[in-house]
């Protein structure tokens, strides 16, 4: 496959993603979109960076296009809210002049806005699920007339502690209909789930186990009271466009990030005890390039996807081989090269270890 045009997508959609740039399916894409077209239910194993939105989304929107319906015929169900938002912002992208309507729903946001744009029609509702299931209780979201059900990050909704969630919004669906569901691992809970949702899927596979290749890896032998010191040395002597940086707790984001801003950086931090509209703005702020700093928790940064981050930087280390990989694809994402530093000292040496071996190098 050479271009996107062997897919026949609709011309708006095909203009749309020659505008963002795209000119050749990711190897997801080559596999997913077709698969998809032909109805058929899809377990893809792929992290973000591998341009699996547009893998599902693309599809999805081709089955829509020039078929209006009040109720939504989509649900994508995504475990953050910024993983919501950003599906949001690619598929509106992907859409754009179709007419097609789009809403992400999740929590801690007014919820009478949302239910007003669901009364007045929307064709794909992104939506987290606490904030869904609110909904549905309340009779606000029509989940009847839902053919595609998409399911992202369906490990990080098992982390989470939202599968009976799932469980509970699936069962509220139409059965008839199609399944897609992608994870970036298949601990045995997601196997489960995938078994009891998907029916005879096409199984995708990308490559899933390490960080792509365009992510060279650094480890620097640091005790914690040095670390500080180093992160400043590293960022002085260092060209770095836009980095990413890693903490263990949200009280150490915060105070790195201030710490950073007093020495002069253009940093910001994103992590739970932010409201949403703290979240949104820092993270508003990290895209634009105002900001070339961002210090991150695992779970606030999961799944983001900001193009150009040049560095990860995981000032503590991450706790397990998953979160690594996790982390050190927030660069080098979609063909671009990125750097990723790592600080650890004596009492890391385990997940260490495990992370080398998973590597297969030092
Ligand atoms: P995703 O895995 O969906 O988060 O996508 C990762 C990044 O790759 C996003 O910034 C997409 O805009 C970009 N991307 C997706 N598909 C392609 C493509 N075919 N060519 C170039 N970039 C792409």
């Amino acid at each position: 496959m050479t271009d996107f045009t062997a897919f026949g997508l609709h011309k708006k959609i095909a203009a749309n993603i020659h505008k963002q740039g795209y000119r050749r399916p990711t190897p997801i894409q080559a596999q997913a979109i077709p698969a998809v077209l032909s109805g058929r239910d899809v377990l893809g194993l792929a992290q973000t960076g591998t341009g699996k939105t547009a893998a599902f989304a693309l599809p999805l929107l081709q089955g829509l296009v020039d078929r209006r319906n009040r109720a939504p015929r989509a649900l994508i169900v995504a475990p953050t809210r910024e993983l919501a938002e950003q599906i949001n912002t690619d598929i509106r992208g992907y859409a754009a002049g179709t007419g097609l309507k789009t809403l992400a729903v999740y929590g801690g946001v007014g919820k009478y806005p949302q239910v007003k744009k669901l009364r007045a029609g929307v064709d794909i509702v992104i939506a987290c699920p606490g904030r869904l299931l609110d909904l549905m209780n309340e009779r606000a979201v029509d989940l009847s007339a839902v053919t595609t059900l998409i399911l992202d990050e369906a490990d990080h909704m098992f982390d989470m502690g939202f599968l009976p969630g799932i469980r509970r919004i699936v069962r509220a669906l139409p059965a008839k209909r199609q399944n897609l569901l992608f994870s970036a691992t298949m601990p045995g809970e997601i196997r489960h789930l995938a078994d009891d949702i998907l029916v005879r899927p096409k199984v995708i596979e990308i490559a899933h186990k390490r960080p792509k290749s365009s992510v060279s890896e650094l480890l620097f032998r640091v005790e914690p009271e040095h670390k500080t010191r180093l992160l400043k040395d590293i960022l002085a002597t260092t060209e770095i466009r836009a980095a990413l940086i890693f903490t263990r707790t949200k009280h150490k984001a915060k105070s790195l990030a201030a710490q950073l801003q007093r020495s002069g950086h253009a940093a910001t931090a994103l992590h739970g005890n932010l409201s949403q509209h703290q979240r949104q703005q820092a993270l508003r702020g990290f895209k634009s390039g105002r900001f070339t700093l961002m210090v991150a928790t695992d779970i606030a940064a999961r799944g983001i996807d900001v193009s150009g981050i040049t560095h990860v930087i995981n000032y503590d280390a991450p706790a397990t081989v998953e979160a690594y990989t996790h982390r050190v694809g927030r660069t080098g994402r979609a063909e671009r090269s990125g750097e990723a530093f790592t600080f650890a000292g004596r009492a890391d040496g385990k997940i260490i270890t495990q992370i080398e071996r998973r590597n297969g190098k030092k």
